[in-house]
């Protein structure tokens, strides 16, 4: 492959770290075009004077401003500094970028995500919310773009990796032939043994407390409610192609095991690796050849014994409620993610408690249930009715769940 040149969107957040930490290894074989945030401009400037992007994307003109403030290096010329949502999808669709790797948290990812694959570029994702979101349009748009769909999330990343050669030249509309079913491993997080009756009171510093892996704030909280894993099963229907009746999910705790794929020969083809997600970014930076990651070697005498149980619906009813979500279609699961994202922050901000999470996404759902048949064939359309469930489960949260 020709030198990449990369635009990273959420570029200070953890995967977009890591992903830099990644890059620094290969610069002769990767550039950086352009970098974003939404907050931090001191961590942008300070990426965008080592990494010396030709573009920076910020939210609003006073994040402009901070980020002109934090230019203290007089010897590097500034990037140009580019601003607003619209201007992530202009600068991601450019001819000069190879390579996007999609890391904003949250449905705010998905305009400049789905932009990159219409410009049919090599899309890294990792914001898996905007595949809920948007599933069926965004897979048409990769195949009818012909752009190159390479999945960063752990699990999808290790499917991925376990599926026949053939299948991963482009996104499926069918399932691949020979595969009785997808295993996505969870770890379980924080709260896997904490007695039910105590969740009501955990608080937002516990449940980012994650055993094995380190990440934003959004996802951790989303490992601890398990909707992180319904959001995957979610990803892992629209990226594989597959029905919901044949994907599963496992807890495992000692995440060693990121997902297996299981075939109807019997075999079962697992990835296993550090719970470090420099890996899965390399795979996909590197594709199809293996680069460095910057990960040491795992031990495999070093592991202790490997656990896989079913998980307990009752403790995490977030879990359920996406594979309903998922069986009644993409309202739904645009209004479950919806209403995820706003009690997610509230439950960040102290406003909800932990365990109103599900009943807030439960209550959203039951309310957007009326616009079931709504049209949802555009990326407006998809916004419109996200809109409309942030809006109802923001009201619902002031109303009903106070603290
Ligand atoms: P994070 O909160 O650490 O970083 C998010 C980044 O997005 C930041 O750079 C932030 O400035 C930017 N951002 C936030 N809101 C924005 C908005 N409205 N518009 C533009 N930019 C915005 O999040 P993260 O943990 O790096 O996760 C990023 C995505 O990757 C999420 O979708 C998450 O589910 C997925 N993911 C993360 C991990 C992980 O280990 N962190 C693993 C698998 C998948
Ligand atoms: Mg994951």
């Amino acid at each position: 492959m020709n030198k990449q040149s990369l635009v990273i969107l959420g570029s200070t957040g953890s995967i977009g770290k890591s992903t830099l930490d990644v890059v620094d290894l290969h610069n002769d074989s990767i550039s950086v075009y352009a970098l974003s945030a939404y907050s931090r401009m001191q961590d942008l400037a300070q990426q965008s004077m080592k990494y010396k992007p030709r573009v920076v994307v910020v939210p609003n003109d006073m994040a402009r401003q901070r980020f002109i403030e934090s230019w203290n290096n007089s010897n590097t010329p500034m990037p140009e500094v580019r601003v607003g949502a619209q201007s992530l999808c202009d600068t991601v669709a450019e001819p000069e970028v190879t390579t996007v790797m999609a890391a904003i948290v949250g449905a705010a990812g998905l305009p400049a995500t789905l932009a990159a694959v219409e410009a049919g570029k090599r899309v890294l994702l990792a914001n898996k919310e905007a595949l809920v979101a948007a599933g069926a349009i965004f897979m048409q748009a990769v195949r009818k773009n012909k752009a190159e769909l390479l999945p960063i999330d752990s699990e999808h990343n290790a499917i991925f990796q376990c599926m026949p050669d053939r299948y991963k030249s482009s996104a499926p509309s069918v399932p691949a032939n020979g595969i009785r079913r997808l295993l996505l491993t969870a770890s379980g997080g924080p709260f896997l043994k904490t007695p039910i009756d105590d969740l009501n009171l955990v608080t937002p510093d516990q449940a980012c407390a994650h055993p094995n892996w380190e990440m934003g704030k959004k996802i951790s909280v989303d490992s601890a409610t398990m909707i992180n894993k319904g959001l995957e099963v979610i990803e892992a229907h629209w990226l594989f192609a597959m029905p919901t009746e044949k994907i599963s999910v496992v807890i495992h705790p000692q995440s060693v095991v990121h997902s297996m794929v299981e075939y109807d020969d019997g075999s079962i083809l697992a990835q296993l690796g550090q719970p470090d997600m420099r890996t899965p970014i390399a795979y996909g930076l590197g594709y199809p050849s293996r680069i460095k990651s910057g990960v040491g070697l795992m031990d495999i005498t070093q592991l202790s014994a490997l656990e896989f149980h079913d998980p307990d619906i009752n403790r995490f009813p977030c879990l359920d409620l996406s594979f309903k979500a998922l069986k009644e279609g993409q309202w739904a699961c645009i209004a479950l993610n919806a209403a995820n994202e706003i009690a997610v922050h509230k439950f960040l901000h102290n406003e909800i408690k932990f365990t109103d999470i599900s009943s807030l996404i439960e209550d959203t759902i039951n309310a957007v249930c009326s616009r079931n048949n709504v049209s949802l064939n555009t990326l407006h359309d998809i916004l419109h009715l996200d809109d409309m469930a942030r809006r109802l489960a923001t009201e619902f949260s002031t109303s009903c769940y106070s603290n």
